[in-house]
């Protein structure tokens, strides 16, 4: 027997559960199946104040506030030759929300999902979308006991993150035009934050001459976690098994070396290679990708679950005008939409490995404060305020700013 629902969702995390908020808010029914048991690590930890209004806007904001997560100010960038930049959130173009959380995400996902769950979202957790015909808009879900159920949806939303399941069912995967690179990553406990660290930021530290780069999230006052990124050639040229190559990273690093001299591990480092990722399109007639099943850039400016929940809150908002007999061009109003903000955040990570952001950022001479203002605006996630130029024109504004400086 076929199962019917307004919206059916593939996938539990930020994405999925903020358009399942927002859809079941509306009177809609949802299904959302989700692959395995939560709470369940997936990387990703710190996040961006973009993120705080769009949790604010679906009613998720004070549930993930009171729950502890370290509060995140900013970015503080650091190189080896102990140049300081910090980007300070309060800095923005004086936008709603400027600062944000670095956080666990088994527990940030789990925290979200339970939201939908308490709204009526008929969850099936450890359940796997194995296929789908978009004609008759017929999902096929495999649960835990190996049995099979087929639910029919008015809509489809794939959030299904690194699974990319209708990207690869509907052979919609692009190669993404970023270099492929590869993070390796840890948990530590019992790092040193001197004075000159202050709380509330992200550190990152610059490898070398821009060999690679090392993200620092506090996630507690104990306990940091710790990941290193790199080109594949970078990494390959070591030769190293994964554990060494993180020692490694860490023992030859200035300040990785100082704040990790004294900690230890807590989980078995991890992998992930290849990440970037791209789409041909990212909706049909009756499903709508959102999320990492659509564009996943680099982590270097924490975008990732901004772009998660501004698009599933996006296709949520257009879902439910489209079922009040509204006409949307999905076209527009959605993909050209999110490609804004996706194009600005690449114009940026491209800037940042060929080294003009870096030069940019960690420059000595001034510049005009309403600039200053701009890129902070950019960093704080809100990239789609087209009055800022570095949001209209990314790619020139920081090619103009890059030739002024080096001058
Ligand atoms: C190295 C690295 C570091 C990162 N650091 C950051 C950071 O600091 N800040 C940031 O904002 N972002 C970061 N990101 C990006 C972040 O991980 C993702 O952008 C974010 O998790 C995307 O959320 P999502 O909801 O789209 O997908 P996910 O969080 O991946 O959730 C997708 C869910 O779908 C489920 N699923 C998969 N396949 C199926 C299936 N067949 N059936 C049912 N369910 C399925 C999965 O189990 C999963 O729970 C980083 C990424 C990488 C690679």
């Amino acid at each position: 027997m076929i199962q019917n629902c307004d919206v059916l969702i593939i996938g539990g995390g930020p994405a999925g559960s903020i358009a399942a908020v927002k859809l079941l808010k509306a009177g809609h029914s949802v299904t959302l199946i989700e692959k395995i048991s939560f709470p369940r690590f997936v990387i990703g930890e710190s996040l961006l104040p973009r993120c705080n209004q769009l949790l604010e806007e679906a009613g998720l904001l004070d549930v993930i506030a009171a729950a502890g997560f370290k509060f995140k100010g900013g970015v503080a960038f650091r190189n080896e030759d102990n140049a300081l930049k910090i980007v300070d959130f309060k800095d923005n173009l004086g936008q709603k929300h400027n600062s944000s959380f670095q956080v666990r995400r088994e527990t940030f996902d789990h925290l979200l999902l339970k939201e939908a769950e308490k709204l009526g979202a008929n969850v099936i957790m450890e359940a796997e979308v194995t296929a789908y015909d978009p004609k008759e808009n017929t999902i096929e879900v495999r649960n835990k006991a190996q049995e099979m159920t087929v639910y029919r949806a008015k809509k489809v939303i794939d959030a299904s993150g690194y699974g990319r399941v209708l990207p690869r069912l509907l052979n919609l995967e692009l190669p993404s035009s970023l270099a492929p690179r590869n993070a390796i990553f840890c948990r530590m406990e019992h790092d040193k934050r001197t004075p000159d660290q202050p709380e509330g930021y992200i550190y990152v530290y610059v490898v070398g001459d821009n060999d690679a780069w090392i993200w620092n999230i506090p996630l507690s006052d104990s306990v940091t976690s710790v990941g290193i990124v790199s080109s594949d050639t970078y990494f390959e040229s070591f030769s190293l098994p994964l554990e060494d190559f993180f020692d490694h990273t860490i023992r030859n690093n200035t300040h990785a070396k100082e704040r990790y001299a004294e900690a230890q591990k807590i989980n078995t480092v991890g992998y992930i290679g290849g990440y970037s990722s791209k789409v041909k399109n990212m909706f049909g007639e009756k499903f709508v990708m959102v999320g990492n099943a659509t564009e996943f850039l680099d982590p270097v400016f924490s975008s990732g679950v901004t772009l998660a929940l501004e698009s599933g809150s996006k296709a949520a908002d257009l879902i439910i005008r489209e079922f009040q007999g509204k006409r949307i061009d999905w076209q527009v109003e959605y993909e050209d939409y999110m490609m804004v903000g996706v194009n600005v955040f690449k114009a940026y990570v491209e800037a940042w490995y060929d080294g003009r952001l870096q030069s940019i950022l960690f420059s000595k001479k001034e510049t005009v404060e309403k600039i200053e203002q701009k890129i902070v605006s950019v960093l704080s996630g809100y990239v789609w305020d087209e009055k800022n130029m570095f949001v209209h024109s990314p790619e020139a504004s920081i090619d103009a700013i890059y030739a002024l400086l080096k001058n």
